[in-house]
């Protein structure tokens, strides 16, 4: 009797039907024998339609106040499913984050998973349930509540996969798993069989939204294999952390487009010595993580400096830099939100040479041009114009080979 943590993503339980569809494949598996906890996104667009309301409020609602009604999206969901489970005969319950024991920190809006007591879960699973839990959320030390960043319900799901050391987590969303590049984007991108913890992490750090980045990050730790595959069709889906690098040398993964960038750039920034630490030291103690960091050349000692940040993150990070640029006697902050980015990933780049020039030569072919390069052992990223990203990703991905047959 194998343990087993599900997740179904938002488009699976969009309506009434959907989730009896859902409650019909759980109570199939239950009875072939697997203990199964099951973790759910809020209905549709839920998410999405309570934060226009809570804008419609104020421009600016209380992160507290937004997070405790974020997590009613999730609550609704679980108790839907589990009322449907049961309606079919088939024993279940639903618990939120709290009542599953997700314990996180007090980071509003990303909050991170410090702890997961499952005792409740496993207690519930011993009376032969169906454990249902509210994703995307957890509870701090205060019993305040807190959600874990958009699309956080894959990280819940691999979070209790690791604390209940079950055998896998399944993630059921409206692809059959991952492909080279967003099949929504590249209708002939391919389905990969298995894709290492590494490369899956840069395909969804850099824009691939299948995977919620920290549940790979915490995927890897914790050596939790994850399956993606379809909640509508039964055809097999993709293993994360089943590839082996061997397997992968020589050979691009995926193509990722991320169009969620914004761009600051502090102009005539003294070149001194602590000056860049004094710039992102507070954005770090702000939670603002920073990507893509570039110092031009000094001309008589000026500098300017670049570098992203998520478009949410944009409004704050710009409260933290400018009275810090005012500071170091820096004129000028310059913000803007028409880049996005376009990557290249594949642990076979960091054996074979010329991935770059490829990435560069395709991307001049197409007629785009590259703001800014940045690049880690497996990964090549261009900034480019927000509007030519789905021309990059197909670009890429024919110049790399990456297409179906
Ligand atoms: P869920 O609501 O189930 O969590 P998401 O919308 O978060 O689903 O993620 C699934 C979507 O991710 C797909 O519909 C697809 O458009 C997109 N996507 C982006 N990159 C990829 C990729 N490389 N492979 C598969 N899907 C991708
Ligand atoms: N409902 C949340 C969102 O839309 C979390 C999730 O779906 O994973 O971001
Ligand atoms: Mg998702």
């Amino acid at each position: 009797m194998a343990l087993i943590v599900q997740k179904y993503g938002g488009t699976s339980v969009a309506n009434a039907e959907r989730i009896q569809s859902v409650a019909g494949r759980i109570a199939r598996q239950a009875e072939a024998g697997d203990r199964l906890v099951v973790v759910v996104s809020a209905m549709g667009d839920t998410t999405d339609e309570l934060l226009a309301l809570a804008n419609q409020m104020t421009d600016e609602p209380e992160e507290r106040e937004l997070d405790l009604l974020l997590s009613t999206g999730e609550i609704v969901s679980s108790t839907l499913l589990a009322m449907a489970l049961k309606h079919i005969g088939h024993p279940a319950i639903a618990l939120s984050g709290a009542q599953a024991g997700i314990g996180t920190d007090k980071r509003y809006g990303r909050a991170r998973i410090l702890k997961v007591d499952p005792h409740r879960v496993e207690a519930a699973l011993k009376r032969g349930n169906v454990v249902i839990v509210a994703g995307f959320q957890g509870t701090t030390e205060e019993l305040d509540v807190t959600t874990l960043g958009r699309g956080g319900s894959d990280t819940t799901a691999v979070a209790l996969t690791a604390a209940l050391k079950a055998e896998r987590c399944e993630i059921y969303t409206d692809v059959d798993g991952i492909y080279t590049a967003d099949p929504r984007i590249e209708p002939r991108a391919s389905k990969l069989e298995s894709v290492s913890y590494e490369e899956m992490l840069e395909l969804a750090s850099y824009g691939a939204k299948v995977m919620h980045p920290r549940a790979v990050e915490l995927g890897a730790l914790f050596q939790v294999p994850i399956l993606v595959a379809s909640s509508f069709v039964e055809t097999p889906g993709t293993l994360i952390g089943g590839a082996s690098m061997m397997e992968q040398r020589n050979k691009v993964t995926g193509i990722a487009g991320d169009t969620d960038v914004a761009r600051i750039t502090i102009r005539g920034v003294p070149d001194q010595p602590g000056i860049a630490a004094r710039l992102f030291q507070p954005l770090a103690e702000g939670g603002i993580s920073v990507d893509t960091i570039v110092q031009n050349a000094s001309v008589e000692r000026l500098t300017d400096l670049t570098f992203t940040v998520t478009r949410s993150d944009l409004g704050r990070a710009m409260e933290i830099v400018k009275p810090v640029a005012a500071e170091i006697g820096a004129p000028e902050v310059l913000a803007d939100t028409h880049l996005a980015k376009v990557s290249v990933v594949g642990s076979g780049m960091q054996s074979g040479p010329g991935y770059a020039g490829r990435m560069f030569q395709t991307l001049y072919e197409a007629g785009i041009n590259i703001e800014l390069i940045t690049t880690s052992e497996i990964r090549i990223t261009c900034l480019i114009e927000e509007a030519q990203v789905p021309k990059a990703v197909r670009a890429l991905h024919k110049a790399f080979e990456l297409e179906e047959g």
